[in-house]
């Protein structure tokens, strides 16, 4: 247990008795993340989960500005809740995360929706159950932006009985131009070995079989200790875990992937295939003002020495259209770059300008019209390829670890390969987080069908 967090506790008490929670999460998988630890704080003070947010006491909102759109889904989310507040005079409703780590954002929430209990950041995870019971006790917004963080030893109420998060790194160096996550997630932080290693080796025994490490460059653990491990030790170290079975990571920015992680990958037992590794547009100028420090031919060197060196790797990417002075000749680049890369998925975006960033300072002068033709083109090409990618496994046996019932189809179970690809499958008494051989007989653009081998 975290000392600091023990002493909070014992000062708010058990708050929570007899009352309810919903979280609401907007954002990375870093969010989801911190979300189980806030649930895990929450229980530990008393409060139970609430199945729908109206039968909620406490209603936390964990927000993400990493784009305005998601941003927009808070404003509207927090206008709603302003009928709910009036019906229900107790409900407490606590906003945080990356969006209010903004000063000027947490002040604009505060000034518009006056019905906001607590707006907290993204670092003040161990404070919460004393902000919490100062907001509960004022009639004024509680607003704690702090920057002191201590994270290690929070309880933690996983959503998943067999897969888990497990961050590595915390916050983000490379200031790519369009990125507010270093301004809101702050310098990189990267926990000590051991911990890491500790928290692995207790998820084994509580028999959780699938970990994926977290960071926003996961390539950068450990050039901030003293410990001389790099990510592809801490890769090799997890690997030798008894009882997991699956070890994914997220994410690996280009300028940093090492030959020794890709060696790490083919050789490690239980180190899945596949790369997520965000390429965000294939012309070197736009790379450039992208702030991103790689070009087009290093990036697709990179991928073709991924390929050599591991049989069957997926690689998955994000691309943002429109950036700041995106030619048509720069976004055909990007175009030819996805049809040499062949990635098995993209996650596309409009460029979307966020305060404070380089990039804002641009121009957004490629118009919202062409952004969405651009990223309507892109998809296109990119679905075709998913497609194709796909297409070309029916026959294989696979490994997939069963994730549960399908959501389209109940008759269906779904779960996934080790290069993170999702399967049905006839249902047939198989259970969740159970491994099994199955025989692909259908590729779709974002889904497979099989058959028990
Ligand atoms: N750390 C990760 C990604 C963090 S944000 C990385 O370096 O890849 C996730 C994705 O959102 C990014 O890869 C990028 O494609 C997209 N993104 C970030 N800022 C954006 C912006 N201002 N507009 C549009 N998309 C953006
Ligand atoms: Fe943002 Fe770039 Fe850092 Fe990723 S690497 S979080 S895109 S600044």
């Amino acid at each position: 247990m975290n000392p600091e967090y023990e002493l909070a506790l014992r000062e708010t008490g058990r708050i929570g008795t007899g009352k309810k929670y919903f979280i609401k999460i907007f954002g990375c998988q870093m969010n989801e993340n911190d979300s189980e630890i806030l649930a895990g704080i929450l229980e530990s003070l008393d409060y139970q989960p609430a199945a729908r947010i109206e039968e909620a006491d406490l209603i936390v909102i964990n927000t993400c500005a990493v784009r305005a759109k998601p941003e927009q889904k808070v404003a509207a989310l927090l206008g709603k809740l302003q009928d709910l507040k009036r019906e229900k005079k107790d409900l407490l409703i606590a906003v945080g995360g990356c969006m209010t780590q903004q000063e000027e954002v947490a002040n604009y929430l505060q000034r518009r929706f006056h019905h906001v209990d607590l707006i907290f950041g993204t670092h003040q995870l161990h404070r919460f159950p004393a902000l919490l019971k100062q907001a509960a006790e004022s009639r004024k917004t509680v607003v704690d932006l702090g920057e002191e963080e201590n994270r290690e030893g929070l309880p933690i109420r996983r959503a998943s009985k067999f897969k888990a998060w497990l961050p590595v790194i915390y916050g983000c160096n490379n200031f790519c131009s369009y990125c507010v996550v270093p301004f809101v997630r702050g310098r990189e932080r990267s926990r000590p070995f051991r911990e890491i290693m500790a928290e692995a080796e207790q998820l084994a025994r509580e028999g959780f079989l699938e970990i994926t490490l977290l960071g926003q460059n996961v390539n950068s653990y450990g050039h901030d200790l003293q410990e001389g491990r790099d990510f592809a030790d801490l890769l090799n170290h997890i690997d030798r875990v008894e009882g997991l079975k699956r070890i994914r990571f997220l994410t690996s920015h280009p300028k940093d992937l090492s030959p020794r992680l890709i060696r790490a990958v083919a050789e490690g037992e239980h180190i899945c295939e596949h790369f997520h590794l965000p390429v965000q547009s294939g012309s070197n100028r736009i790379l450039e003002m992208m702030n991103r420090r790689y070009t087009r031919e290093r990036y697709l060197e990179l991928v073709q020495a991924i390929r050599e060196s591991i049989p069957g790797v997926s690689i998955t990417t994000d691309i943002i259209v429109g950036f700041p002075g995106e030619t048509e000749a720069d976004f055909l680049q990007t175009l030819d770059l996805v049809e040499q890369a062949r990635f098995d998925a993209a996650f596309t975006f409009n460029y979307s300008p966020r305060r404070g960033t380089r990039a804002a300072l641009l121009e957004d002068d490629v118009p919202q019209q062409e952004k969405s033709r651009r990223l309507e083109r892109l998809m296109e090409l990119q679905n075709r390829i998913s497609r194709e990618t796909n297409e070309a496994l029916v026959g294989q046996v696979v490994e997939v670890l069963v994730e549960g019932a399908s959501k389209a189809n109940p008759e269906m179970s779904t779960g996934r390969t080790r290069n993170n690809k999702l399967v049905h499958f006839p249902r047939g008494g198989e259970k969740e987080g159970e491994m099994l051989s199955i025989k692909i007989t259908q590729g779709r653009t974002w889904d497979l069908f099989g058959k028990r081998a």
